[in-house]
């Protein structure tokens, strides 16, 4: 469980956040999206206790963040945007070196390095990390991020610059992870995936949250649903006076607002000799919330 309040950050005279307040439950996916500079990376240093806030309270698995860092290290995993592994060690050397820096026992660190390198489908062949593709690399940071068994996961950008496969084996990862118990806030600038993996979104504009839930509830706050009437028709012009339609895949395409525009549309349809071939609901999506908002 995670509870922020009044979080703020400032940098000289510029409020990087401001006031930012928010609660995540234990095994869920609480994403945090918002333009270039909206302040997602400073707001997941805080959570992973990398920098303090200049005001606010923050609470994880009951831990106070901010008066004990030392406790929350044992209980969080920290993915940053950019994971800079050491490019002369093994991936085996390097999570052993990890798994020394949490003080695990030598049984448990191997146990967890096998657990991990098969559960994310790593098989290094005792090549430097220096040589690694840049998935591989960030399925290391993600093995790194996991060796002493964290139950929250505070991830920057998890698939940021990876190929699609990979990309959708993270994500698919997260999924699993999540149904493992475990609690991850995580950023992304691929808004399709925050809108298949997070339970909550968080959208944060110049520091300010301007919207926070579930898809649901952010679908309501934007607006809700428009229709899309794709037909045949003999005679356009009979509809040209009261919507703007396009043309593609030889049929006619409307968008209306409501279910009573929907109606009146048909009936003009139906009246000129048209067809109606489908109906289809549009939600607006994360993407068009984010280009609602504006930067
Ligand atoms: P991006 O999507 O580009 O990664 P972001 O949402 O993660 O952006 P942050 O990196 O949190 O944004 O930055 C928020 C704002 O705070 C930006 O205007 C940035 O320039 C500023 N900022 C961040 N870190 C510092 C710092 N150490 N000193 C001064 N300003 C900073």
């Amino acid at each position: 469980m995670i509870t922020a309040s009044g979080l703020t950050k400032t940098y000289g005279l510029y409020k990087a956040l401001d006031h930012v307040s928010f609660g995540c439950g234990d095994g869920e996916i609480f994403g945090v999206i918002g333009h270039n500079g909206a302040g997602k990376t400073t707001m997941l240093k805080i959570l992973s206790g990398l920098i303090d806030p200049t005001e606010g309270r923050l609470e994880i698995g009951g831990i106070d963040v901010l008066s004990d860092p030392d406790h929350l290290k044992r209980i969080l995993g920290y993915l940053p945007e950019e994971s800079r592994l050491y490019e002369t060690m093994t991936v085996d050397e390097y999570l052993r070196f990890f798994g020394e820096i949490y003080a695990l026992d030598r049984q448990t660190i191997e146990r967890r390095k096998r657990e991990l390198l098969e559960s994310l489908s790593l098989d290094p062949d005792g090549k430097k990390m220096g040589e690694f593709s840049k998935g591989m690399k960030r399925k290391v940071a993600i093995a790194r991020s996991l060796i002493h068994n964290p139950s929250v996961l505070i991830y920057d950008e998890p698939t940021s610059g990876l190929d699609p496969m990979t990309s959708r084996y993270i994500i698919d990862y997260l999924k699993d992870l999540r149904n493992e118990g475990k609690t991850i806030v995580l950023s992304a600038h691929n808004l399709y995936q925050v809108e298949e993996i997070c339970n909550k979104v968080m959208i944060l504009r110049r520091g300010k949250v301007v919207a926070m839930g579930n898809m649901h509830e952010l679908r309501e706050m934007f607006g809700s649903i428009s229709y899309r009437i794709s037909f045949h028709m003999p005679d356009i012009s009979h509809l040209e006076s009261c919507r703007e339609y396009s043309f593609e895949g030889g049929l006619y395409h409307v968008s209306v607002p409501d279910i009573g525009e929907m109606n009146r549309c048909t009936e003009v349809i139906g009246r000129h000799g048209g067809r109606v071939e489908r109906i289809e609901s549009h939600y607006p999506t994360l993407e068009e919330m984010l280009i609602r908002i504006g930067k």
